[in-house]
């Protein structure tokens, strides 16, 4: 009888999910595959001979093949997206300030309304949404960090003042800066890589306008 043998260098799959196509440039299905050198008899595949090399990801969309770091890339944010982030950075931390001496007041309420809409030309933030945030964030018990970390990199150092300046506005709308208030500020301010040098000349800025 006649035997045919040979090799076949087979890919084989062990992961698969979901991640942002560099070719494609959108989100696509992958499959994590490795290959492998197989003994084959009449074409068919009967066992490895050789280990297991060139890890890779593929799309099942266009088949580009790529390094297992891919699954890592996400691409950049556009400008509307920053935007969007940006408000939703401000609002969760104008609520954190307002939660930070543990009383939430009316005054502070309607600042962050007030704030909020100054700094984002004229958007709303209703106290309704104020007092769902403030749920939410009671809730997430999130740190500052977390609520800033996506928006961080895009924001530039007018972003980072207008925050510093805004969450101060909100501590000190009852008259008094609250020493968690304080921490919380001087917290946010490590976050956004102020110093206090720098949060101190903001801040000095914002007490000439208030007494003018
Ligand atoms: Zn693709």
């Amino acid at each position: 009888m006649f035997i045919l043998f040979g090799t076949k260098g087979r890919a084989i799959e062990t992961d698969s999910g979901q991640f942002h196509c560099p070719n494609c440039n959108i989100k696509e299905e992958y499959g994590k595959k490795y290959v492998q050198d197989w003994f084959t008899l009449f074409f068919i595949p009967i066992f490895p001979i050789s280990g297991k090399k060139n890890n890779h990801i593929e799309c099942r969309k266009c088949e580009s093949i790529y390094h297992t770091d891919v699954i890592e890339y996400k691409p950049a944010l556009n400008e509307e997206e920053i935007e969007s982030e940006y408000e939703k950075a401000l609002k969760n931390v104008l609520c954190l300030m307002i939660l930070a001496d543990k009383k939430v007041e009316g005054g502070e309420i309607s600042t962050v309304s007030n704030i909020y809409n100054k700094l984002t030309n004229d958007k709303k933030f209703s106290k309704n949404q104020i007092d769902k945030s403030i749920v939410k964030l009671k809730k997430d018990k999130k740190t500052v960090n977390q609520y800033l970390k996506k928006i961080k990199p895009y924001l530039n150092s007018g972003h980072r003042e207008l925050i510093i300046k805004a969450m101060y506005l909100v501590a000190s709308s009852d008259g008094h800066l609250d020493k968690k208030e304080g921490e919380l500020l001087m917290k946010t301010a490590n976050v956004l890589e102020m110093t206090s040098a720098h949060v101190k000349g903001v801040l000095s800025e914002l007490d000439k306008k208030n007494n003018n």
